[in-house]
């Protein structure tokens, strides 16, 4: 399999992980910057392959044997994330390039041992579960930032993985695992103003809804 395909897997198994569903052909294109026709000529090339089912004007989904290796894709993927944060010092929005290099290098053995010298961790650094060997995903319910009221505490599990989000974060020293007590809400745009420890930080509305986890 090529990069690209595998690109591909993995990109439609992320939307179908938690849910399965179809997704149409216009949603890819869009995600990818893509044309829709390249899209539909990659997914007839994945469906000769048994990868994904299509059906025109109703969308894509993938198949036993294309969810078994977008979980196993996604697995080594998530798997180099946490190296390259934890033993490189690489920053979230740095690592997804680099991963997916990686990711489509590595055998199974190396897989397995990257595995276990990590600890066998369930998260990525972005805070999505990392697919055992089987294929299963440790099931979370998370909410959003934007759903957390005056007062909250709430607690960072993940983060959408988009880069210039990411980008935003980190400038503002947001991460996982980090605690912030919202102060106010403004109720125009949904700006959130909320203390990290005593440092006070401005978040945008927007990037509130990319941003998941548990309200205390
Ligand atoms: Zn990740």
């Amino acid at each position: 399999m090529t990069r690209h395909e595998e690109e591909y897997i993995r990109h439609i198994y992320s939307k179908i992980e938690f849910k399965d569903r179809k997704i149409k052909i216009k949603e890819i294109a869009d995600d990818f910057n893509y044309s829709k026709q390249s899209v539909i000529e990659m997914i007839k090339k994945l469906k000769a392959r048994g990868y994904v089912s299509y059906i025109p004007y109703k969308g894509v989904s993938l198949s036993i044997e294309g969810r078994k290796i977008g979980a196993r894709i996604t697995r080594v993927h998530r798997l180099w994330e946490l190296f390259l944060v934890r033993e490189l010092d690489m920053s979230w929005d740095e690592i997804d390039k680099e991963a997916q290099l990686l990711q489509h290098a590595t055998s199974e053995l190396l897989e397995e041992k990257l595995y276990n010298y990590l600890g066998r961790p369930d998260y990525c650094p972005h805070g999505d579960p990392i697919p055992d060997e089987n294929g299963k995903i440790p099931k979370k319910e998370y909410n959003t930032l934007a759903e957390a009221k005056l007062g909250d505490t709430f607690v960072i599990h993940k983060v959408k993985d988009d880069p210039a989000l990411l980008k935003y974060l980190e400038d503002k020293g947001i991460k996982i695992g980090i605690q912030l007590v919202i102060q106010s809400i403004l109720e125009y745009d949904g700006m959130i103003y909320a203390l990290k420890g005593d440092q006070e930080l401005i978040i945008s509305g927007e990037s509130t809804k990319s941003i998941y986890g548990i309200i205390n």
